[in-house]
């Protein structure tokens, strides 16, 4: 499961952060997660206790901001937020278009004891 290697990835970056912060335990996370990261929310939330357990991360409560796909278009100059994960604009169907948001999957803040 994908899911399950990146919330490990996730758990070693916390480790990583309390040892540097000198604290013993991750209370709550915050995570940014986009429309287009290509995680999935219920199998991560599933995967991440799983994985913190048995680390200093286990027992912290883990908070995901889902933030949508964003596009800005070559041809008409507009940014949009498409309702279908696809990379054409909606206003002109150009699909000479970039990601302006959408792709991120990172650690926001997190509070450590
Ligand atoms: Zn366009």
């Amino acid at each position: 499961m994908h899911e399950m290697s990146l919330a490990v990835d996730l758990v070693e970056q916390l480790v990583d952060v309390l040892v540097r912060e000198k604290s013993t335990r991750v209370i709550e996370i915050n995570v940014v997660m986009g429309a287009m990261s290509g995680v999935e929310r219920v199998p991560f939330e599933f995967a991440f206790p799983v994985a913190a357990e048995g680390t200093p991360i286990a027992g912290a409560v883990l908070n995901i901001e889902e933030v949508p796909l964003v596009l800005k278009c070559s041809d008409c100059n507009q940014e949009t937020e498409p309702e279908d994960l696809i990379m054409i604009c909606p206003q002109c169907n150009s699909i000479s278009v970039e990601i302006v948001q959408g792709k991120e999957f990172l650690i926001k803040s997190m509070e450590v004891q």
